[in-house]
């Protein structure tokens, strides 16, 4: 860990939604790191988490419920809440209410770790609780941690984000809980959903360049006309970010963002998935598929001056990694071997 001197090797760490793409990596991360005690929670059934790992204690169990979440809270040092109901804008767009009901997940899970006396809580946050109404540009002006307020988040999922940070503030505020909360701003790599409709465009545009491959397709689908902007952060400055985040004594109840700044249209990102792949298709633009906002990227000012780091993986060199990832599970799919597979 980087700055804590409270939590022991031997103290327990609980990582809530450790079935998914992020916290399982999380899980992966801290035991690299020594940590002995982790437990590892998900409502998935275990065969289905993309990651488990030898002699991490892992439980299937819906932390939407309180009593689950007094289970799972139990003599924990540290609580990592990263459990909820999401997916790219395909998913959040069309399953408002699902999104809004993961509150249930963050209300229980902290009451839960202030009540087992846990010393630290972190929350995963989402830059989907910014002001809509800032984003409409795909030349952006990145977003600023005050760019939340007015609050005018994305509808469901966001409103979900900026509930929640509030909550953790005021459990710090009353309780004297440290609370810490992170605005990721699109994660992507290796162990996340790819296919199934919950994937986010990195992982879909991967897929889709080595399904055309494979099945001798010429004709790339692209949701939208392609413009518009984000920026993309690989997995392991999401772990290390998080890691800092929790044990920064200037970050309690501040949320912050953890994202790329390296902006990048969807057009590009299709293209460079395709000079990894080696190909060039014609591109079929979509233009009534989900697409979300125009333009977003992080203003990554605060976490230099506060961490004096931020995350610098590039684009290119991540998106390589994620792309042999999936195809990968392609294949082994096509040979009618087990992979992990997200479903709505
Ligand atoms: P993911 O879908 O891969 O992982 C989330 C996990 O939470 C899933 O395995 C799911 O089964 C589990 N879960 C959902 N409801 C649960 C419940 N009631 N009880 C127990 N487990 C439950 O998503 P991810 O990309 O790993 O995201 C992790 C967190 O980061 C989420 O809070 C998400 O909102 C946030 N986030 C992610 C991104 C991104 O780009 N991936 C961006 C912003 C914020």
């Amino acid at each position: 860990m980087q700055q804590t001197e409270e939590t022991g090797k031997d103290d327990l760490i609980v990582i809530a939604g450790a079935g998914g793409f992020i916290a399982g990596s999380l899980v992966r991360y801290f035991h690299e790191r020594g940590f002995t005690r982790i437990r590892a929670v998900d409502k998935k059934p275990l065969g289905d988490w993309y990651q488990r790992v030898a002699g991490v204690e892992c439980l299937s169990l819906d932390v939407s419920q309180e009593p689950n979440c007094r289970r799972v809270c139990e003599g924990a040092a540290e609580v990592y809440n990263l459990a909820a109901d999401m997916g790219g804008m395909g998913f959040i767009e069309r399953f408002r209410i699902e999104c809004l009901r993961s509150v249930l997940i963050n209300t229980h899970m902290i009451e839960a770790a202030w009540r087992a006396g846990a010393g630290r809580y972190f929350f995963s946050s989402s830059a989907c609780a910014y002001n809509t109404t800032l984003q409409k540009d795909p030349k952006v002006r990145a977003l600023k941690e005050s760019d939340a307020y007015p609050a005018m988040a994305e509808r469901g999922y966001g409103w979900e984000k900026l509930f929640s940070e509030m909550v953790c503030q005021e459990y710090w505020a009353e309780r004297g809980m440290k609370t810490f909360m992170a605005r990721f701003h699109n994660v992507y790599g290796p162990n996340g959903t790819w296919d199934g409709g919950r994937e986010k465009a990195p992982a879909a545009l991967c897929r889709k360049v080595i399904e055309a491959k494979d099945k001798n397709l010429d004709t790339l689908d692209i949701w939208g006309d392609g413009t518009a902007t984000r920026s993309f952060m690989y997995i392991d400055d999401c772990t290390l970010g998080i890691d800092k985040i929790a044990h920064c004594p200037q970050l309690i109840a501040t949320p912050i963002n953890l994202g790329s700044s390296e902006l990048v249209s969807v057009n590009r990102l299709a293209e460079m998935v395709e000079e990894i792949a080696g190909v060039k298709l014609r591109r079929n633009h979509q233009l009534d598929a989900p697409r979300g906002v125009g333009g977003r990227n992080s203003d990554n000012t605060m976490i230099r001056r506060i961490l004096n780091w931020e995350p610098h993986i590039p684009l290119a060199e991540g998106l390589a990694k994620t792309y042999a990832w999936i195809a990968d599970q392609y294949a082994r799919r096509k040979a009618g071997k087990p992979v992990v597979r997200d479903t709505i």
